[in-house]
């Protein structure tokens, strides 16, 4: 059996005419021989009515007091309801298919609510289906604890979910079907000159999808690396061939974007996070603080990022909407931070960066021709970031992307 896992976002899902170019992808891979297994994201992006936001909202959004077990339900909604309208498309076109719920599908997943993990796969009701020549239909995003209560697996979860399901059925390969014809050197929303890739490596993209390129989830790339499934990123509208994730190729020929990892990759951007500073100079045991500081972080399962401590003073940021949180756990631990919303992190990232002398110099220089203050940098020997004010974070993507000569010609 070749097992090929199709999975189609929200964008993909979102009308009458887009699921019919869904159905015939899939129907493609049918009489190309293959068993598919189709995930299925939500129908839409925020602000429709099918969208796992749009169901958020029903109950006034997330809150610290949310009910977490009843949120992951009313989330898991939105992937049943698409899963459904894309079967019956499938069936009127004469396809035997079968919807499953992840649970169904047997994605086990630990008890984090809103964001758990697939722990492992028990793939015999999807081998059984596909065995008997039906397409099986997944809903992504989410899974089934031990003792059975639905869970989700955080934004991008449906990625996972069909890398998950690509390791676990040994898929000949992963197909990521989206709005945007492959992996693009920067988000082509904000740099209209962004050149498509045609292969990365799975370590390529995963530090670029770490830093923000939402195209795919990293974990997704982290799973299907485990086992050396190649991902095709592709564009469910239009026939053009897509990004290829793979690992090292030796030789791609002429044509093809690889010769090993590049210097830079791309630029990545991540929009709405705070800043948050923690004066330490004062601080009655210096030695105790930067412990306190981040135990206080980890214990309230806040995710911290772009840390910089320094004799004075500890730095660091979170996502906007868990600054109040953080701050509060600061202030209770007797600390008085500053809190500097409205930030966006801007990277450069490739896995050649390392030991590339002047790599840094060029980026401060774009980023002062552009108008663009650096409010705090970091770097690692795949990424350089540099966070600046969210009005920034436009230009400083362009800057860079044509500083580094990334664009098609
Ligand atoms: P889906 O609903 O199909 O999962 P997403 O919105 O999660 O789609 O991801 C696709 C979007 O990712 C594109 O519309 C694009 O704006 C954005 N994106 C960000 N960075 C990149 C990049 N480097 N290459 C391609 N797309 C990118
Ligand atoms: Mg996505």
């Amino acid at each position: 059996m070749r097992v090929l896992v199709q999975k189609f976002g929200g964008t993909s899902v979102s009308s009458a005419e887009r699921r019919a170019q869904v159905a015939a992808k899939v129907s493609e891979a049918v009489r190309e021989g293959y068993s598919p297994v189709v995930v299925v994201s939500a129908i839409g992006r925020s602000g429709d009515p099918y969208a796992t936001d749009t169901f958020i909202n029903l109950v006034n959004g997330i809150t610290l007091e949310s009910p977490k077990r009843e949120m992951d339900l009313l989330m898991s909604c939105g992937e049943i309801i698409s899963g459904v309208v894309l079967t019956s498309t499938l069936k009127n076109i004469g396809l035997d298919v079968v919807l499953l719920t992840g649970g169904q599908a047997g994605i086990i997943t630990n008890d984090c609510y809103g964001d758990a993990r697939i722990i492992r796969v028990e793939p015999k009701a999807i081998l059984d289906h596909l065995s008997e020549g039906r397409v099986v239909v997944v809903t992504g995003f989410q899974g089934i604890t031990e003792d059975g209560q639905v869970t989700t697996l955080g934004r991008g979860g449906s990625d996972t979910t069909a890398s998950a399901l690509g390791v676990a059925l040994n898929a000949e390969a992963i197909d990521i079907y989206t709005d945007v014809e492959g992996i693009m050197t920067a988000d082509p929303r904000i740099v209209e000159d962004a050149r498509i890739l045609d292969v990365v490596t799975y370590n390529e993209i995963c530090h670029l999808a770490h830093q923000g390129a939402k195209v795919i989830h990293p974990r997704a790339v982290e799973i299907a690396m485990q086992r050396n499934i190649p991902i095709w990123i592709k564009c469910a509208f239009s026939d053009a061939r897509g990004t290829l994730v793979t690992s090292i190729q030796p030789d791609m020929g002429a044509g093809t974007d690889i010769t090993g990892d590049r210097t830079i990759t791309g630029i990545a951007h991540t929009p709405n996070v705070t800043q948050i500073q923690v004066p330490t100079h004062d601080a009655p045991d210096m030695l105790q603080v930067d412990k306190q500081i981040f135990k206080g972080m980890a214990l309230a399962d806040i995710s911290v990022d772009f840390i910089s401590v320094q004799p004075e003073s500890v730095l660091y940021t979170v996502p906007d909407d868990l600054a109040k949180k953080a701050t509060k756990i600061l202030e209770n631990l007797g600390f008085k931070p500053t809190a500097v919303p409205g930030c966006a992190k801007v990277s450069i990232v490739g896995a050649g960066i390392a030991g590339v002398p002047g790599v840094m110099a060029d980026m401060v220089e774009a980023l002062s021709d552009a108008g663009v203050r650096i409010l705090q940098s970091a770097d690692s020997h795949t990424t350089i970031w540099v966070l600046v004010n969210k009005e920034d974070m436009v230009p400083a993507v362009q800057a860079l992307h044509k500083k580094f000569l990334l664009s098609a010609c």
